[in-house]
């Protein structure tokens, strides 16, 4: 399963992102905060898995989902710029992706590499 959560001003590079590896995404069951995961699905038919909505506890639902083994990379895109009310439960999702050494991608460049080496994964 991969993992999907975009912050509001990252949300339209994620839909970019996701629409150029759409055959990847397509191929993988994926899991997503909610409304990054409602614009998947409206914008490019996707069947992503919605859990709650970010500042509601939803990044720490997927962190929740990296602690069981059922997540293989997380693509998080944040923003940097502002301040977000569920910053600690931003930094619990990054912390249990480096306890379990699950890759996390945090922005567009890191999200390419994540994406080529799974291609190397999954063909
Ligand atoms: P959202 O959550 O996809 O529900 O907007 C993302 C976030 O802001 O953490």
């Amino acid at each position: 399963m991969l993992a999907l959560i975009a912050h509001d001003r990252k949300k339209s590079a994620m839909v970019a992102f996701v629409r150029r590896h759409l055959e990847l995404f397509q191929r993988c069951r994926c899991v997503a905060t909610g409304t990054t995961g409602a614009m998947l699905n409206q914008e490019l038919g996707l069947s992503v898995e919605r859990v709650a909505h970010g500042p509601e506890g939803g990044d720490l639902v997927i962190g929740g989902r990296v602690t069981t083994g059922e997540v293989r990379a997380v693509f998080f895109f944040r923003d940097p710029l502002t301040a977000q009310p569920h910053e600690p439960d931003i930094s619990a999702l990054m912390r249990v992706c480096d306890v379990h050494d699950i890759p996390l991608a945090t922005n567009h460049a890191t999200a390419e590499g994540v994406v080529a080496w799974l291609k190397t994964q999954l063909t």
